[in-house]
């Protein structure tokens, strides 16, 4: 109903869209986060919830982090931001730049800043068609991904995601995608040798999938091998970073740990921990050349109004610098194995399809069924735990990093409990 001042009374409740969710049961499901401190967040029943997947995998050092909201509080309070557009930018954004360029191993890094890792993956995509078109040659348009992938869903990212159910019912979509099995570099190479090498502009792959498929850690050698093919047929290798980037697998960059030197790597969540939204597309020498090297014409026509957003880089600097200094890094390579055998023993329940991990602070339960699943996500509230539902049936654990141990040996009994309560209920 339409009030004096223009504002209507009857949406004034309820009109939050829930982002992959049945709007018409939703109301009484809600469950409302209200506040954070360290591995634990708090709902508005009061319960204290150990945060298991992080949020979505992005709660890297943890909740509450009082540091990081005086920065961005600092940084707001001068300028909340200017914009990274022709001539102008703001310090911030050229310290955050600089300081990813310094960490990751991509050869004379240049970055490209986004609002999230879908924006990360559009301004790649883009960017990778336009090198080249500029290097002459312009029939290399298809990007190859994996059945299981998934970046982001704007619109290559919808064109592209290895997941059916999020491309379907959208009509036409973008062309130049490519989809190839997960783990067979076999079956690439031929994909590769079919489409016509000369067609191809990039390959993109998660070095552990993770929310597409349920966390499926690389297959022994996949990664080097895919990287090899891709140089042996002059293609870009992208690597999306959005989950593993900033320690989640056990090391600064999964990049790192599997021996990979990516042209192209995609950068968000653990960028920020969350605090702020920010992503980043960040391109090595080899694309970046065409628009930088002097004397080249070139500019990509490609602009976000929020790209290098000064509050989100301060946020981000300040979470790097936690990172370091606390070496969260080494604390969650040094507790992968912990979690993995912790979980392992779920192996023996009959509701129980999987576990699957040990890399870094990743791993899934994997239950007989996406109904199972969802029902035991529900069960483990009581257990003082929040859990969701990844790759379709799978528990998604990826705690904060500054998780204590005894709450990594709690996780499994609190799955375990919730299994006894779901597997009563079904007999
Ligand atoms: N890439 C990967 C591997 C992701 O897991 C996600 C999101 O979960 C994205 C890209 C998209 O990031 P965003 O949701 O910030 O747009």
């Amino acid at each position: 109903m339409n009030t004096a001042n223009g504002t209507n009374s009857a949406n004034s409740v309820n009109a939050l869209w829930h982002n992959h969710a049945h709007m018409p049961t939703m109301p009484g499901r809600e469950h409302r986060i209200v506040r954070g401190a360290g591995a634990y967040v708090y709902d508005d029943a009061g319960r204290e919830l150990l945060d298991v997947p992080a949020g979505l995998w992005f709660a890297n050092v943890g909740h509450g982090r009082a540091e990081i909201a005086d920065a961005v509080h600092r940084q707001l309070s001068e300028l909340a931001t200017y914009p990274v557009f022709g001539d102008f930018c703001n310090p911030r954004a050229e310290e955050l730049a600089d300081r990813i360029a310094g960490l990751v191993p991509v050869e004379d890094a240049k970055v490209f800043f986004t609002s999230g890792g879908s924006e990360a993956l559009e301004a790649a995509v883009k960017l990778v068609r336009r090198y080249w078109q500029l290097t002459g040659e312009p029939a290399r348009q298809t990007v190859i991904t994996r059945e299981g992938g998934y970046h982001g869903l704007h619109g290559f990212g919808t064109s592209i995601v290895g997941v059916p159910a999020f491309r379907e019912g959208f009509g036409a979509l973008l062309p130049g995608a490519l989809t190839v099995p997960a783990m067979d570099l076999a079956a690439l190479e031929a994909a590769i040798l079919a489409h016509g090498p000369d067609r191809i502009a990039a390959f993109l792959c998660e070095p552990v999938i993770a929310g597409g498929a349920g966390v499926v850690p690389p297959a022994d050698g996949y990664l080097t091998g895919a990287q090899e093919l891709c140089r042996e047929h002059g293609i870009v290798f992208m690597l999306d970073e959005v989950v593993t980037g900033f320690g989640r697998a056990g090391s600064m960059f999964a990049a790192e740990r599997y021996g990979l030197r990516p042209d192209i790597m995609l950068l968000a969540k653990g960028l920020t921990s969350g605090y702020l939204p920010l992503g980043a597309a960040v391109a090595g020498g080899r694309v970046a050349e065409a628009f930088w090297a002097p004397g080249s014409p070139h500019v990509f026509q490609h602009g976000l109004t929020y790209s290098g957003h000064a509050s989100a880089c301060a946020a981000a600097l300040a979470n790097l610098d936690i990172l370091e200094r606390e070496d969260l890094v080494g604390r969650v390579r040094s507790r992968e194995g912990r979690l993995l055998e912790a979980l392992l023993p779920l192996r023996e329940h009959p509701l129980v399809a999987d576990v699957r991990g040990g890399t870094g602070l990743m791993a899934a339960v994997a239950l007989r069924g996406h109904d199972v699943a969802e029902e035991v996500a529900h069960a483990v509230v009581n257990e003082g735990m929040l859990m969701r539902v990844t790759g379709g049936d799978a528990l998604q654990i990826s705690p904060p990093f500054v998780i204590g141990d005894e709450d990594i040996d709690r996780i499994p009994v609190a799955i375990s409990a919730a299994l006894s309560r779901v597997s009563g209920r079904r007999s």
